[in-house]
């Protein structure tokens, strides 16, 4: 087998662009890689080989690449939130099982556009609901570091199959950290754009005031040519915002070093419940920023503590409703008597949905009930705003933020199976920037002194600076040892 699949995006991107290899031969290296390590990783629900051939086989038809095609034949993996035309597309849930959309969401047409081919469609818990993947439906992903332990998530998929090298890239969605939290347990770059970036037309809907699609890649410079290709206006979805896209990958090239930048370290990231090793591996990136010329100083976020009780109140609410079209009538599954409608509905919900789902159900459509509306979601709104204020203070004092990304490496299957709280607070380091609506990325920056597994530390912006945050990171990672293969695999 040849190591066509350890080559980065961009490089492997360059070749086929040069003409010194064909798209079908990347594909076959990518489907080969896939077989080899999906027995032990599965992070596909749905192969596209198939697909994935005849796509390539198009390009090379039509070829070569003309200028918009900034992605001519690279092989890319999709979170199965993302409708593909004609390919099945799950959420990794009973309901949509047989799924089939008519239609691309937005991002996958702009990929498409871009002459990427679609390898598969990764694994996730079940609507994005979930850290670890393990809410899923269909598999068990492993991280490709170490098999018995989960690869985080909920773009759990997405990550193992970025770090296994079945791919080069893949596109997530992160409501509440899902990008930056599978990527930093599985040792991928991953970037949240502020919200209003990537337009979320055709993906599906978990908490629509926090949603952002985003790229999972093994480098800073692959994450950003892939936000390129995806960002910008669409009018199908009302929250996206209507500003021209700058060129990120030109921002992630052109970084050097970080003189005269403020960089914050927000005091409450770095306190409760961080293991050590999480810690020292942060703090030693840190290190290097200041190596680079940056100044550190501390800052302090007074309502972060409450981040995880608001967005898990918000973020459930606006499930419920979301979830509510998947009624046996329109979408996916119908269970239960044709004759009856109440009965038809409650066999179709009770056997569509995972527990978790149904647990998110519950809590949203409670915290919505007329008599504890203000009891829950409108405080919980409330302190949406005074976690962006606090933001909005530490950020005009600091070019960025730096923390962790999530307060421990990945944990072994089923550690949290019967205590969803628990699991809930390890999403502490994540959820703030969705309620603030704020870009972060999470950047690899080293294996753990104990357990050898990768640590991921998040570079914080202001709304919209995704340039900023690329560059800094961008910066870093030149100046850091790269983490090599998975040593799972
Ligand atoms: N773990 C968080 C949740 O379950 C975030 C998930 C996400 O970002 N999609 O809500």
């Amino acid at each position: 087998m040849n190591d066509l699949h350890t080559l980065s995006l961009c490089d492997i991107r360059d070749q086929l662009a040069r003409g010194e290899r064909r798209p079908s031969e990347v594909v076959e290296a990518c489907l080969a890689r896939t077989a080899a390590t999906e027995p032990k990783i599965h992070a596909c629900i749905t192969l596209c080989a198939q697909e994935a051939r005849a796509a390539a086989a198009a390009l090379e038809a039509a070829g070569p690449p003309t200028p918009a095609q900034k992605l001519w034949g690279v092989p890319v993996t999709l979170k199965d939130v993302l409708c593909t035309q004609g390919i099945r597309t799950t959420a990794a849930s009973r309901m949509l099982e047989n799924f089939i959309p008519p239609y691309d969401a937005f991002v996958v047409k702009r990929l498409k556009e871009a002459g990427a081919i679609i390898l598969a469609k990764t694994n996730l818990d079940e609507f994005a609901m979930g850290s670890s993947t393990e809410t899923s439906t269909y598999a068990t992903t492993s991280n490709p570091w170490c098999i018995e332990r989960v690869p985080g998530g909920s773009s759990g998929g997405s990550a193992a199959s970025v770090a296994a090298m079945q791919a080069y890239g893949s596109l997530g969605s992160d409501t509440g950290g899902s990008i930056r939290q599978p990527a930093a347990l599985c040792g991928c770059v991953g970037i949240k754009a502020s919200y209003g970036r990537v337009s979320r037309y055709g993906s599906i809907s978990y908490g629509s005031s926090f949603d952002q699609v985003g790229p999972l890649a093994r480098t800073v410079k692959d994450a950003a040519l892939l936000l390129s290709v995806i960002a910008g206006y669409d009018e199908q979805d009302a929250a996206c915002a209507d500003m021209p896209t700058p060129d990120y990958s030109a921002c992630a090239a052109a970084k050097k070093d970080l003189a005269g930048l403020r960089l914050g370290l927000p005091r409450e990231y770095w306190q409760e419940g961080l293991a050590p090793e999480v810690e020292q591996a942060c703090l030693a990136a840190v290190e290097t920023a200041k190596s680079l010329g940056a100044t550190i100083q501390e800052v302090s976020l007074p309502h972060f503590r409450y981040g995880v009780a608001a967005y898990y109140i918000l973020a459930s609410a606006e499930a419920s409703t979301n979830l509510a079209r998947y009624d046996g009538v329109r979408f996916g599954l119908r269970s239960g008597p044709e004759t009856d409608i109440v009965q038809s509905y409650t066999a179709t919900r009770s056997q569509g949905f995972g527990e978790e789902v149904k647990r998110r159900i519950l809590l949203g459509t409670y915290a919505l009930s007329s008599g504890y509306y203000d009891a829950y979601y409108t405080k919980a709104a409330k302190i949406r705003r005074l976690i962006l204020q606090d933001f909005e203070q530490a950020l005009a004092g600091c070019d960025a933020l730096l923390a962790p990304a999530s307060p421990v490496v990945a944990w072994k299957f089923g550690a949290y199976k019967n205590d969803p709280l628990t699991s809930y607070k390890m999403d502490v380091l994540t959820l703030s920037l969705n309620l603030a609506g704020l870009p972060g990325l999470s950047l690899p920056v080293g294996l753990a002194a104990e357990s050898h597994l990768p640590v991921g530390m998040q570079v914080i912006g202001r709304a919209f600076d995704e340039e900023g945050i690329i560059g800094i990171a961008a910066a870093l990672e030149a100046a850091m040892p790269q983490l090599g293969m998975p040593r799972g695999l």
